[in-house]
């Protein structure tokens, strides 16, 4: 892929960037491993100083950077504000809370004794130079959410984003350097997916991160294995949403749409199948399919539009490979199914879809075992609890999932046995800087977030003294 700003709703060329060439790649290397030997000695305040400052500029440019990512990869205007103001709030919240997370453990005295010491205690180091391979749908909060622990443990990073984000991407490496954060300590690489294991095998870098599709998590840590590298992966997912007999059903239709279609249906975390028990299949179902069918798609740019283009031509030729196999087998569309007819002419060679919602999905169907990444909903009638669950199970994804029940019986029985990172009750899987968030089977591993995600790059040190 060329690294370029297109504009999805049109599929204009905005800009092209040169990829870096060897000598470049090897200057930034070079600044990132001298910066890190010294970001590493400077202190919880001095980071958190720098890090706020990066959060006060964010929230000053929100509106200009809201734009370019809305021009780069086509979610609406209002969500890319949004995801601004939520980077800097995440930026403040690691700042506050890092040292804290950090702070060395002390085993209990009678176990210090057993181990043969007369003090010990666990300590956090920084790990080095950490390489971000990140994706373009959430491109600022990706990257921050990686960032912001990273920096404030001492680590450096290295961003490889997607190469349809360029501009998002280089505002990323001059924002931490604006906010005094000294040269090296966050670098931006132009460079496409081919350099990425030349640089993961260089050895000033120390570990790497990836977010993204499932075959660029296994080429990445495949690298990172063979170099016995630390990764942290965050992939795909096909979170269920289940609604039982108690759940408020009206509600839960409404908040489903939004977990269905936020970032024109392009969220690891969106629900993806909605598995509704017998008893309110029918009523949730008529009441989903007519907010689906009512949102408005168009414009990212427009305030009032709620489903933009979808990032790329090839992810809506997914997006129409997997709905067209589901129909050629027999799904029915409630509604949707196809590109929108009838969108302004500047709009007519964008990569729109419609919001769709799929019945009679079978096991055959590619959509019951892949992941849709567009606003395409698939909806499975359940008998009960057992086969609310088998079904959620019944992916290889293991991200996150969202219930609807005010039965704490049944909450109980979730949590003991979905396969997920995430149990949301009654409400929309979101992600909030005090909460681990990470998947399971191919969904990657590790956890980024929460104090979890701040010590997935540190070198858990024992300290033994006789
Ligand atoms: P992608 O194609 O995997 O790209 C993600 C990043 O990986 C990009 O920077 C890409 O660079 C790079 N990349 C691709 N192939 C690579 C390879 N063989 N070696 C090294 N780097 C490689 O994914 P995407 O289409 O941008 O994002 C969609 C996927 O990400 C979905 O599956 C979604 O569920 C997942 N996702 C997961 C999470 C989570 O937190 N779990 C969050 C968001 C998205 P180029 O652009 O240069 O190819």
């Amino acid at each position: 892929m060329p690294i370029a700003t297109v504009n999805p709703a049109n599929g204009e060329t905005l800009k092209t960037f040169d990829e870096l060439d060897a000598g470049q790649i090897e200057q930034r290397l070079a600044a990132a491993h001298a910066a890190f030997r010294s970001h590493r000695t400077t202190g919880f305040a001095e980071r958190a100083r720098l890090l706020d400052r990066a959060a006060d500029l964010l929230d000053q440019d929100r509106d200009d950077i809201a734009r370019t990512m809305t021009l780069e990869m086509g979610k609406p205007i209002a969500a890319a504000r949004a995801e601004a103001a939520k980077c800097a709030k995440a930026m403040r919240w690691y700042a506050r809370n890092a040292e804290r997370l950090l702070a060395d453990e002390h085993p209990s005295q009678d176990d210090v004794e057993d181990a043969g010491a007369s003090r010990a205690r666990v300590h956090y180091r920084p790990l080095g130079v950490v390489l971000a391979v990140m994706p373009w749908n959430f491109p600022l909060w990706q990257v921050v959410r990686f960032a912001a622990p990273a920096l404030m443990a001492g680590n450096a990073g290295l961003l490889k984003h997607a190469s349809n984000v360029p501009q998002t991407a280089l505002y990323l490496g001059d924002l931490f350097r604006r906010a005094g954060f000294p040269e090296g300590v966050f670098q931006t690489l132009l460079v496409s997916s081919r350099a990425v294991e030349g640089i993961l095998r260089d050895p000033r870098i120390a570990a790497a991160t990836l977010t993204g599709s499932e075959p660029a998590g296994r080429a990445v840590a495949a690298v990172a294995g063979d170099e016995v590298k630390k990764t942290v992966l965050e992939l795909g997912g096909s979170d269920p949403f289940v609604v039982m007999p108690s759940a408020d059903v009206e509600r839960a239709a409404a908040v489903a749409v939004t977990a269905r279609v936020q970032n024109n249906g392009q969220s690891c975390i969106a629900a993806k199948r909605f598995l509704v028990h017998a008893d309110v299949h029918e009523e949730f179902t008529r009441a989903f399919t007519a907010r689906m069918a009512a949102l408005t798609v168009g414009d990212p740019l427009s305030e009032s539009t709620d489903v933009g283009p979808l990032a790329t031509e090839q992810g809506r030729a997914d997006v129409e490979e997997l709905v067209e196999d589901a129909l050629g087998r027999g799904a029915t569309a409630l509604c949707g199914g196809r590109r929108p007819q009838g969108l302004p002419d500047g709009l007519a060679r964008g990569w729109f879809f419609e919001p769709t919602v799929l019945t009679g999905i079978t096991p055959e169907m590619r959509i019951h075992r892949e992941e849709a990444f567009g606003p395409v909903a698939t909806v499975y009638r359940v008998r009960d609890l057992d086969d609310a669950v088998e079904l959620a199970n019944d992916t290889p994804f293991g991200l996150s999932s969202n219930v609807w029940t005010r039965d704490e019986a049944e909450q109980e029985r979730f949590v003991r046995d979905i396969e997920a990172g995430g149990v949301f009750f009654n409400g929309m899987t979101a992600s909030h800087p005090a909460l681990p968030f990470g998947g399971v089977k191919r969904s990657g591993y590790g956890r980024e977030l929460s104090g979890h995600g701040i010590r997935e790059f540190c070198n858990t040190t024992t300290v033994w003294h006789a």
